[in-house]
């Protein structure tokens, strides 16, 4: 698919023609990698961050957010409901910390939740920009996969949502993502769809963009303001919801047809647009959803956008919500798999 292809389909706004994009999508999907779909349960272990990225909410300068950072108890109770109930993999997510304590913390539980689960359980980490010694040691302790966002591939609409200095910076963060994948992990990237500013030929060139760096891993979701955060005083300039929705799944079943053999996330970002955005998402070629597991107590304080669905379910609420509607649109779950990529593991 050449980049003017993949214009004409993110700019298709005919049911008909919408129905047959995702119906294609979903078709290679099930072709390629099969109709599962893996759950991870989601831990949000730090809400702490060092950065200040205009579009998030738990960014440096809101003072309005408590911070925290789970224990080591509080962490492997989340790891214990997610194996219990047979998910095959959990992802530790935090802001970014650069800190030794941070990264002995992470590689602490990384080794404890190994042992915990006899190594049955597979580990993801979304922590941020780290140095190559820090991932080196955390793939060494057990995480096989790693997220790291770049947001947008355009350079120029990068600093639009970021501060432009060294703590930012564009370089860096591609240079990060380029590092995970001579230490071995799995990689994942992703981007915001339907930002100030975005243009459906910068969305274009972030799926080429992800497919130039041979990614094996994807998780884009709506762009969602929040309020106490600089790029909210460009809300005007949003897509309504119902189209930054239908956007975002144009984004998801393309990239499928250009990378059929990776994973894509059913981002929960999709389930504020839409209680059942996430199973859309899934039906248009998806094939990952991330249930929170983060204790109720501290999901309001872990808000990258307002109106997170879920913030009051306990994990139990929100897994038979999930397994309910899956099992109603005929999708199968990968109990107990840990759902590697294919296009990483051939
Ligand atoms: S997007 Fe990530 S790095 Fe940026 S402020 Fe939020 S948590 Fe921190």
């Amino acid at each position: 698919m050449n980049r003017n292809e993949i214009i004409e389909r993110l700019s298709l706004s005919e049911p008909d023609s919408l129905a047959a994009l995702y119906a294609e999508a979903n078709e290679i999907k099930t072709s390629t990698i099969g109709n599962k779909v893996y759950l991870r349960g989601l831990i949000e272990c730090s809400n702490i961050c060092n950065k200040n990225c205009y579009y998030c909410g738990i960014r440096r300068d809101n003072q309005t957010v408590s911070r925290y950072l789970l224990s080591d108890e509080e962490v492997l109770s989340a790891v214990d409901f997610a194996w219990k109930n047979r998910y095959g993999s959990v992802v530790l997510q935090s802001g970014e910390q650069q800190s030794a304590h941070f990264t002995n913390y992470i590689t602490r539980l990384l080794h404890q939740i190994k042992e915990y689960t006899n190594n049955e359980v597979g580990i993801t980490l979304s922590c941020g920009e780290q140095t190559g010694a820090t991932y080196k040691e955390w793939f060494k302790a057990g995480a096989h996969r790693y997220l790291l966002r770049i947001e947008t591939s355009n350079k120029v609409l990068y600093y639009k949502l970021h501060p432009n200095d060294d703590k930012h910076s564009f370089d860096n963060r591609l240079a990060a993502i380029r590092q995970l994948r001579i230490e071995g992990y799995q990689v994942g990237t992703g981007v915001m769809i339907g930002l100030p500013f975005q243009t459906v030929d910068h969305l274009a060139d972030d799926l080429l963009f992800f497919r130039s760096m041979d990614i094996d891993m994807a998780g884009m979701g709506p762009y969602l303001e929040h309020s106490q955060t600089p790029l909210y005083q460009f809300r005007h300039l949003l897509l309504p919801p119902d189209k930054r929705l239908e956007l975002a799944l144009k984004m998801v079943a393309t990239l499928r047809l250009l990378m059929p053999d990776i994973n894509i996330a059913a981002t929960t970002a999709l389930q504020v647009l839409h209680p059942e955005g996430r199973e859309m998402a899934v039906s248009a070629g998806a094939n990952i959803i991330m249930p929170n597991m983060t204790l109720p107590k501290f999901r309001p304080e872990y808000l990258i956008y307002e109106h997170k669905p879920g913030i009051n379910d306990d994990a139990d609420i929100s897994k038979s919500k999930l397994e309910q509607n899956l099992q109603n649109a005929g999708i199968d779950i990968g109990y107990n798999e840990w759902g590697d990529s294919r296009h990483f593991t051939g």
